[in-house]
């Protein structure tokens, strides 16, 4: 493997960046974000209308990779609430079609006031998806973290739904927002597909 290959992040969500920098510690690839190509990408408009977080992944990684033709890494996460049968899923980032966090989130809390706790299991996921436009491969991992939805919201260190997510990790005991973004990463369903997908990157540029 080349030292410091670059590869693209397919985000331009500056929180997710700062968490994936931190898998990425330690390894050799140097990492770009959709940010650091403002000219180039002025006009992407990336339509993620995949029925999959996978589908999704890959969508926004090939469209991303394709224009600046570097290996790419894009990655789409949702939390699946089990009483809701998979709800927010796929539309967890316009669940409440206000386009805010909060929103989303309140509008997941209002469907399930009458959910008692031991009911209220759910999943963060993630897939991540690897490109490479100079020869077409193509992989996609997961990563899946259990949890629970609480009774109201607490903390405000994360972003999304962690105000009302409680992982077993923790024995539901505390919301993901009530923890520094650094105590989730290495566990979470980021951490975990990121972590999957740096070993399939490395693997591919070994047979390069
Ligand atoms: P996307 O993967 O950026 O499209 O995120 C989908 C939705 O899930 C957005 O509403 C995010 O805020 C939310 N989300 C993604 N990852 C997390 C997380 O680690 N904690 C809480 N919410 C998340």
């Amino acid at each position: 493997m080349n030292n410091n290959q670059n590869i693209l992040i397919a985000t331009a969500n500056h929180g997710k960046a700062e968490e994936i920098k931190k898998i990425f510690q330690g390894t050799d690839f140097t990492l770009k974000f959709l940010f650091d190509f403002p000219e180039e990408l002025k006009d992407l408009h990336i339509i993620e209308n995949a029925n999959s977080f996978e589908g999704n992944a890959l969508i926004k990684a090939i469209v991303a990779g394709d224009i600046l033709n570097l290996i790419t890494l894009a990655d789409d996460s949702g939390l699946c609430v089990d009483a809701l049968g998979g709800r927010p899923g796929i539309y967890s980032a316009r669940y409440s079609g206000e386009g805010n966090d909060r929103s989303n989130y309140l509008k997941v809390l209002k469907e399930m006031k009458d959910v008692p706790l031991t009911k209220r299991g759910c999943n963060h996921n993630c897939s991540v998806a690897i490109y490479d436009p100079a020869t077409k491969f193509v992989d996609t991992v997961s990563g899946i973290w259990e949890a629970r939805v609480a009774l109201e919201p607490k903390g405000n260190k994360s972003f999304g739904y962690a105000p009302i997510v409680m992982a077993k990790d923790f024995d539901y005991l505390k919301t993901n927002a009530e923890f520094d973004p650094e105590e989730l990463i290495s566990i979470n369903h980021r951490g975990q597909a990121f972590g999957k997908a740096i070993k399939v990157l490395e693997n591919y540029l070994k047979q390069c």
